[in-house]
Formats: C-alpha cells, sequence, structure tokens
C-alpha cells in the first residue's frame, strides 16, 4: 500500500489546508480523505518533515469542524471508556493491533522511522481520537476500530453538517 491510491494535492486543496491549520502544511503527499461538501478532511503526511525531523503521524486530521468535534467526544471521557474496554475485550485488542501493523507498514512503504511507534496510542492504549478518526477516514471503515466508533459517534452528533456537508 502506498500513496498512489490518493489524488495528487492541488494548489487550491493546499490553500484550504492552509487555512484549516492556520499556517502552511508542511510535507503534505496527498489528500487522504475529503468531507461530503469537498474539503480535504485527512492530509497523508510524509514521516519526516522537510528538515529532516520525524513525524510518525500518516494521517492528519485537517477539517476544524470534525477537529472540534472530535475534541467534545475526548472531553467527554470517550478515550478512556475505549482504554477499558481494549483491556478486557481481545478481539477489539487484536483488531487495534492489526490496525497499529497497517499503519507502520503503509509508513514504513513510505520511509521507514527505525522505530515502531505509531500514533494515537497505538497498539495498547487509546490516546487521540484525531488519529484515529484520520486513519478510517483514509483506509475506510474495518481498519481501525476506534476511528470507526467514532465516526460512528459523529453521525449520532449529526455529523456531516455545516460546511463538512455545504458544497463551496
Ligand atoms: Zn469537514
Amino acid at each position: 500500500m502506498n500513496d498512489t491510491d490518493f489524488e495528487p494535492v492541488t494548489d487550491a486543496d493546499r490553500e484550504i489546508v492552509a487555512e484549516q491549520l492556520g499556517r502552511p502544511p508542511r510535507a503534505l503527499r496527498a489528500v487522504a480523505a475529503r468531507c461530503p461538501g469537498g474539503h480535504p478532511s485527512v492530509v497523508q503526511t510524509s514521516p519526516r518533515l522537510e528538515d529532516g525531523t520525524p513525524f510518525p503521524t500518516l494521517y492528519y486530521l485537517t477539517c476544524p469542524n470534525l477537529n472540534s468535534l472530535v475534541g467534545g467526544l475526548e472531553a467527554h471521557g470517550v478515550m478512556r471508556e475505549m482504554s477499558e474496554r481494549l483491556e478486557r475485550d481481545e478481539d477489539l485488542a487484536d483488531a487495534y493491533r492489526r490496525a497499529h501493523e497497517k499503519y507502520l507498514a503503509e509508513r514504513d512503504a513510505i520511509d521507514p522511522l527505525g522505530h515502531e511507534v505509531t500514533a494515537g496510542g497505538m497498539p495498547s492504549r487509546v490516546k487521540c481520537l484525531h488519529v484515529h478518526l484520520a486513519h478510517t477516514l483514509a483506509r475506510g471503515e474495518g481498519v481501525n476500530p476506534f476511528g470507526d466508533e467514532t465516526l460512528r459517534l459523529l453521525h449520532e452528533l449529526g455529523w456531516p453538517n455545516g460546511d463538512c456537508l455545504a458544497r463551496a
């Protein structure tokens, strides 16, 4: 698996992502997912920034609306509950480990960082739902169980809505 299955980044995308982040995007490789309204929601980032600094987060959530909704879920203790389930549910733990392995394999195929740390707490903890949602949006459901759960929770909250739905 590599980045060739993502669309190339256009100048318009680059501009929108810069607006979303409030700074020029660094080491941008591809737009990995879009909101239904068309703006980029997830970017694929090079494992090393232009200056060589390692950047282990391969999929980065850029949509401000999604970032804010996910921040709300995190503030409501969703990650603690997920981490507790991870400790007692072997099937869930296996699925989560596979998500970690896929993430690492994709990143290593681009530029190996020489370690197995991925992102978001994988494979044994749940530390950032933004990372997991970005993984699910980039690779589809069935890859990262906590990204899938986060997406379902967002649907329950009414997402997609607002800018995420409207075509610019
Ligand atoms: Zn959006």
